[in-house]
């Protein structure tokens, strides 16, 4: 899938990839996932059509998701094997290359806010823990209990990885991300994730990393990533795909196919990306059987879809 768009603001979000069968879920249950796709598309296009940065727009598409149960970030984020809520965020500038991430959050209720705090108002990239939560309640964001966070889905689901003995739940990753090109030509990328079902507390996924689920520069490309995050870490998805675009010339098709398809599948690894250049290019490249996926390009309207053979188009209850 690719498109290009100069002088234009795009925006692409996911939420999440994954083994996705054509019967796992009901006409009203895709439709529920379309629809927060599309809130968090128009959330994004509230920002890029008056004229705001596409920094500001990834933050409030991924906030509008981790503030939508049926996603795997903040409210309805998939539980550690204590049955604990612990949040992963982060967000990058493509223009200056700034960037800010937090990891193992129990209480801050956007993450990614948190993730740009850090980025704006600390000397640091990284903070973790209950000193990033302390560090966000600083600085005046939302502070919830970790209950808040947690659902009865969320419950069943660690349950029943459980009961089978599984350390991550593969079948299906709920992250959330957006990557957005506004209309001076600036990139951003944000993601934000539960992680994985029944993981080792303190354990960081790549959604954290920056260079592995998330990166953006201008000279490549921003890119958020959903997928098995140990692989997307020790590949360095995200920088790699930016840099065979800035130091190998390759096209952001190219670099996106090759990294998923070649790269990530030889380790075994499992996953998908959404991605966008400084001219508007959007790809999604995924060796699953799906992504919760969807984009907004000006003067558009908001298309989605969630099997990886599937194109995306108006959901039925937005037409
Ligand atoms: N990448 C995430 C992780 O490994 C999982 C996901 O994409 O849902 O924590």
């Amino acid at each position: 899938m690719c498109s290009h768009d100069n002088h234009l603001y795009a925006v692409a979000v996911h939420g999440g990839s994954g083994h996705y069968s054509r019967n796992q879920f009901s006409q009203q249950e895709r439709q529920a996932y379309r629809t927060g796709l599309e809130r968090a598309l128009r959330a994004a296009e509230a920002v890029l059509k008056t004229g705001g940065a596409a920094l500001d727009a990834v933050q409030s598409a991924v906030a509008a998701l981790e503030d939508d149960a049926l996603f795997n970030a903040g409210c309805g984020a998939v539980l550690n094997a204590g049955g604990i809520a612990e949040l992963d965020a982060a967000i990058m500038d493509g223009t200056t290359l700034k960037a800010g991430a937090v990891a193992g959050m129990k209480t801050t209720r956007n993450p990614v806010r948190a993730a740009r705090a850090v980025m704006e108002h600390s000397p640091h990239v990284f903070l973790h823990g209950s000193d990033a939560d302390a560090f966000a309640s600083r600085q005046g964001l939302t502070q919830v209990d970790n209950a808040y966070f947690v659902t009865v889905a969320r419950e069943l689901q660690l349950a029943e990885a459980q009961a089978r003995g599984e350390t991550f739940s593969i079948s299906k990753f709920g992250t959330v991300g957006a990557v957005a090109r506004d209309r001076l030509g600036n990139i951003a990328a944000a993601t934000s994730t539960g992680g994985m079902t029944n993981k080792l507390p303190g354990r960081v996924s790549d959604s954290a990393v920056i260079g592995a689920g998330v990166y953006a520069s201008r000279h490549g490309c921003a890119v958020a990533g959903s997928g098995h995050g140990e692989f997307f870490i020790r590949l360095a998805v995200g920088k790699d795909i930016s840099g065979r675009i800035e130091y190998g010339h390759q096209t952001l098709a190219d670099a996106a196919n090759h990294v998923i398809h070649t790269s990530l599948a030889s380790l075994g690894g499992e996953g998908g990306v959404i991605a966008i250049d400084a001219r508007g290019t959007i790809v999604i490249a995924m060796n699953t059987a799906g992504m919760f996926r969807g984009v907004l390009k000006e003067s558009g309207e908001p298309e989605t879809g969630i099997y990886a053979d599937e194109a995306l188009s108006r959901s039925p209850a937005s037409l």
